[in-house]
């Protein structure tokens, strides 16, 4: 590739890049890249050490793809060029080492975080507010408030992403601290290797000498037990000195296989839960990221992916880069039918509902004394109407699914289905046998 070529793509890439990160992530990480002479098609890359390589490619590859020529496989074409390092060390102390007292502070040890995952594009709803403003409370007063902070919930929920906020919350506003950021896989990874280049007592002191330490899936400390007692160490030691810890999990400390001296201590602070995002707050996610994305979407189709993905917000995040990529690819506009279409195996994998329109007519035939099979046909003597609406309406209320899907399965329309809630809704008001009757089917839908 041409020099100047290469120069001027690069320079592009940077300038895209340049408004999706932060300032500090920009000078830390991007800046410091040069570009070289290159007889291949490849762009070379001078990066200063494996760290800005993995970064670039961990978190830019698609950015990369759309400048850069790919190769067979779409991987961009790059040539790293990386000057040779000291030898191996344990990877949080290399950094330590890198920058020497004399050297600026500018890193003075190596802080991973997704310059993504930020307070600013956390979206609040009443799943995750109480979580978020405690994370919040930490990152500005750190060791000063609960300690530790303890976050569990589900998988996709923004667990790291509140962690790494934190992160650079402090980090941002706190200049003089010493936070680090790891994932528990990453602490043990580190200890073995320090324990194989007799280098333990280094990592201990550098852990012993964070002013804010995170965490990331505390779960997988169960059955290691050696590790276990050393994490257990070095968090009583960052402790003992008002240091900040905030860890994550997928469940509560209670319910995590870990000695009864950890959990007594992970249940010292403030334990919060992130819960799962109720439709309002899924709508404002979907239309976040996809003005981050560039994309645009009208509130009705914001409204009908959040209806079909409800449990996790990384498949929200999935469904709007589909669409992304979609809509680039084939310039379509996006559509009911569309999306419906982009996104069906992503509301396919949706995990099984427990209630099924099946369980409902059954449990409406029961109490109302009516065959299943009269429910789906089309009589309309009153007593098998009435039940039929009951069972549409109990379908709406009990069921995540969208009017659409609900009307599909009775072969309605979505309307008759509104029109049969709504009757009911009335009926209930004044009739109380009817009320009595309703609940009744509730409970033998109910699991
Ligand atoms: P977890 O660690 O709980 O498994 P993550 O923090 O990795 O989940 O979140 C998964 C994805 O969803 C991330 O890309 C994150 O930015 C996004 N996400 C989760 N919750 C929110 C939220 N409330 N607002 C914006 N993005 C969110
Ligand atoms: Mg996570």
């Amino acid at each position: 590739m041409l020099n100047a070529n290469a120069s001027q793509t690069w320079y592009e890439f940077l300038q895209y890049i340049r408004k999706r990160c932060s300032k500090a992530a920009f000078e830390n990480w991007l800046a410091p890249i040069q570009v070289m002479e290159s007889a291949k098609d490849a762009i070379c890359l001078k990066v200063p050490n494996i760290f800005v390589k993995a970064y670039l490619l961990d978190n830019y590859k698609e950015d990369l793809c759309s400048f850069l020529p790919v190769d067979a496989l779409g991987e961009p074409l790059i040539e790293f060029v990386i000057p040779k390092q000291i030898p191996k060390q344990p990877d949080v102390i290399k950094k330590t080492v890198t920058s020497s007292p004399s050297a600026s502070d500018k890193v003075e040890y190596e802080l991973k975080l997704n310059p993504f995952y930020k307070f600013e594009t956390f979206i609040e709803g009443p799943s995750n507010q109480f979580v978020k403003s405690a994370a919040m409370g930490i990152a500005n007063r750190p060791g000063r408030s609960y300690n530790p902070l303890f976050i569990h919930g589900g998988v996709g929920l923004g667990k790291t992403h509140l962690l790494h906020a934190i992160g650079h919350y402090a980090k941002e506003n706190h200049k003089k601290l010493k936070v680090q950021c790891i994932t528990t896989e990453g602490f043990i990874n580190d200890l073995v290797d320090s324990l194989r280049n007799k280098s333990v007592d280094q990592l201990k002191r550098f852990y012993r000498s964070l002013d804010v330490l995170l965490v990331d899936d505390i779960q997988f400390l169960q059955n290691r037990l050696n590790f276990e007692e050393e994490f257990c160490n070095t968090f009583e030691s960052l402790i003992n000195q008002n240091k900040q810890i905030v860890i994550t999990s997928d469940k509560p400390p209670g319910q995590l296989k870990l000695s009864e001296r950890i959990v007594g201590r992970m249940e010292w602070g403030l334990v919060a839960h992130v819960g799962i995002p109720d439709l309002e707050t899924r709508v404002a996610i979907l239309q976040h990221k996809s003005e981050q994305k560039g994309l645009k979407i009208s509130s009705n189709i914001a409204f009908f992916i959040a209806e079909n993905i409800f449990s996790n917000v990384r498949q929200l995040e999935g469904a709007i880069n589909r669409l992304t990529a979609h809509c680039r690819l084939l310039s379509q506009e996006l559509t009911e039918d569309l999306v419906e279409q982009v996104l069906s195996e992503l509301f396919q994998r949706i995990p099984k509902q427990r209630v099924s329109v099946e369980n409902i007519l059954k449990a409406v035939a029961t109490v109302f004394q009516v065959r299943v099979s009269d429910l789906k046909g089309t009589s309309r003597t009153k007593e098998i109407a009435i039940a039929r609406q009951v069972a549409m309406f109990l379908a709406k209320e009990m069921m995540s699914e969208s009017l659409m899907m609900i009307g599909a399965s009775f072969s309605k329309t979505h309307s008759t289905i509104l029109h049969a809630c709504k009757t009911i809704e009335n009926k209930i008001k004044k009739d109380e046998a009817l009320k009595r009757k309703i609940a009744l089917v509730r409970r033998h839908v109910e699991p």
